[in-house]
């Protein structure tokens, strides 16, 4: 169920429609819009008594929701969501398109600062490094853990890059929140629905990856434990499906990325690292996800790829990055996007980073 309320209606009445829908014993959600705010009702297992709702002050209509979705649906709210990063002008959503890059594991200071000099040269406005890493083996690297997260946290200082990483667990989650910018949950962690309630209960934004074989509506159903919490800044995030494909390591669904676009008002974004697994479709496959109308980019970037820790084979080196948000760029133009640069670099250009 959700209250649409009327253009004109004041805070006063949102203020007492939600009042009413919590006396009803359930949560409201709302959702202000460029022309209206419509208020989610979640926590009912049946109807609601639409009735006492109908008739109160500022109420325009009180709707049905036959989709098992509703936060994150656009019946909800029709204008995308766009989240914003205080203190920058970072954002994820609407016209600009976010670029997130960096290597798959922070490995050491070293190798941190210089691929982030790199990205932030080229523009980019996040990085994305992983201390935590879901990896298949035990017996791999399993990421730096508390260590990698204070690297980025004077990453954020020096280049003006916002960090993204990922919580594997509440317990990392806990620490994630403390030093990044925004919380990745992992293709592994799609159906982690404890985890995925907790990150709803984080102050940071969510970058939720598309599980392995997840469909569309598994995907939204995802975000709708984090939103049902009252976190309502989630990007979601296509990393490639298995498929019996030989010649990837996973199949990029890039169709999801329109078919998202028409349910959901929360941005989607596309990886074509982990989405191919090889470095050499990395750049044809982040053009294509710019030209079908993703919302911005998650790309794995190292100065070594050779010699890393993990996911080695499917970095780009910062001269392919650069070409990607070169290319991209332009791609971005023709359908009506802009690929914004990282500012706080521009002003830093010129000092030495060498003083590091
Ligand atoms: C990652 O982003 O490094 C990662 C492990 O991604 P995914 O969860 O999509 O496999
Ligand atoms: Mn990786």
């Amino acid at each position: 169920m959700l209250v649409v309320m009327k253009p004109q209606a004041s805070a006063a009445d949102i203020q007492a429609v939600c009042e009413r829908i919590e006396s009803l014993g359930y949560r409201p959600h709302p959702m202000p819009g460029a022309q209206r705010t419509a208020i989610g009702i979640t926590g009912n297992q049946g109807a609601v008594e639409q009735d006492a709702l109908a008739e109160m002050a500022g109420v325009a209509d009180v709707i049905k929701v036959s989709k098992p979705y509703k936060l994150v649906s656009r019946d909800l709210k029709e204008d995308d969501t766009i989240i914003r990063f205080p203190g920058t002008d970072a954002t994820i959503g609407g016209r600009d398109l976010a670029v997130i890059a960096g290597p798959c594991s922070i490995e050491s200071r070293d190798q941190a600062f210089a691929v982030a000099e790199e990205v932030a040269k080229a523009g980019a406005q996040f990085l994305r490094g992983g201390a935590y890493k879901p990896r298949t083996s035990p017996y791999a690297f399993q990421g730096m853990g508390e260590a990698a997260l204070e690297i980025m946290a004077e990453v954020r200082e020096r280049f003006g890059l916002r960090i993204v990483t990922e919580a594997l667990d509440n317990e990392s989650l806990e620490l994630v929140e403390q030093y990044a910018d925004m919380i990745q949950i992992g293709a592994r962690n799609m159906q982690n629905y404890s985890l995925l309630r907790r990150a709803g209960r984080s102050r940071l934004p969510v970058l939720l990856k598309r599980g392995l074989s997840a469909t569309l509506e598994e995907l939204l159903m995802a975000a709708e434990y984090v939103m049902s919490e009252g976190n309502y800044q989630v990007a979601l995030c296509e990393r490639g499906i298995r498929t019996f494909t030989d010649h990837t390591r996973n199949t990029l669904d890039l169709s999801i990325v329109p078919a998202v676009e028409r349910l959901s008002h929360l941005p989607i974004l596309v990886d074509p690292s982990h989405g191919t697994g090889k470095r050499d479709k990395v750049l044809p496959l982040a053009r294509a996800a710019v030209a079908v109308g993703c919302d911005g980019l998650l790309v794995e970037v190292h100065n070594a790829p050779d010699k890393a820790l993990s996911d080695g084979a499917q970095s780009i080196y910062p001269d392919q990055f650069r070409q990607m948000m070169d290319e991209c760029s332009r791609i971005a133009e023709v359908v009506h996007r802009r690929i914004p640069r990282n500012l706080q670099l521009t002003a830093l250009e010129g000092a030495a980073y060498s003083g590091r």
